[in-house]
């Protein structure tokens, strides 16, 4: 395990090469799975957690597709989660008739998603999909058709690829878990 102590990282948990081999993997199944579709699959990214994945997603799907992004909010500032979900910023796209691959970070709870898919399904979808970078199925509280899932992790806070803790660490090439210090 490869230290990075410059950013308080006690250990890295997926690394680079491994993330970039299963998004590989996770686009060419999204590729097969939508080609016979006659209009673009739209992607939606939530807001902020997702953009790092979406960014590296996208150009691994061999089809014409637009983006969108949806911002909730279901955490503070702090790694305890509370029960509100609230929509911050909404769609672009009209998404009646159209098939829809939402893309998140990580399903924890799965409160977040289970809200915004709420949400999408009202608005007469043909199809809506999920893919998740990260899975911690230990944590699952609610239940949420996952279609596509990166890996699945244990239940330890993680951080970097878009994840973070109070705002920093998103831009980390790889999963990590921070040094205790950190949260202090
Ligand atoms: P859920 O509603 O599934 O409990 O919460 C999902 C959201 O909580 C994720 O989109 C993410 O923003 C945040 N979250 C859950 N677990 C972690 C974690 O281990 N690390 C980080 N950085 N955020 C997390
Ligand atoms: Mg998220
Ligand atoms: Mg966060």
């Amino acid at each position: 395990m490869t230290k990075d102590v410059e950013f308080g990282i006690k250990e890295q948990l997926i690394t680079k090469e491994e993330i970039q081999k299963r998004l590989r993997e996770l686009g060419e199944q999204i590729t097969e799975d939508f080609k016979n579709e006659n209009e673009p699959l739209i992607v939606v990214g939530l807001l902020r957690g997702s953009i790092v994945f979406m960014a590296d997603l996208i150009r691994e799907i061999r089809l014409p597709l637009e983006i969108d992004f949806i911002e909730a909010s279901s955490y503070g500032e702090g790694t305890q989660t509370s029960r509100e979900v609230k929509i911050l910023k909404d769609l672009r796209s009209t998404i009646s008739g159209k098939n829809v691959l939402v893309v998140e970070d990580i399903i924890d709870s799965g409160f977040t998603l289970k809200k915004i898919l709420q949400l999408l399904g009202s608005r007469n979808p043909k199809k809506v999909s999920l893919c998740t970078l990260l899975d911690k199925p230990e944590r699952r509280e609610v239940e949420i058709d996952v279609q596509y899932i990166g890996f699945e992790i244990p239940n330890e806070f993680v951080v970097g690829y878009g994840l973070d803790f109070d705002e920093i660490y998103r831009n980390l090439e790889y999963v990590g878990i921070a040094e205790p210090s950190v949260f202090e």
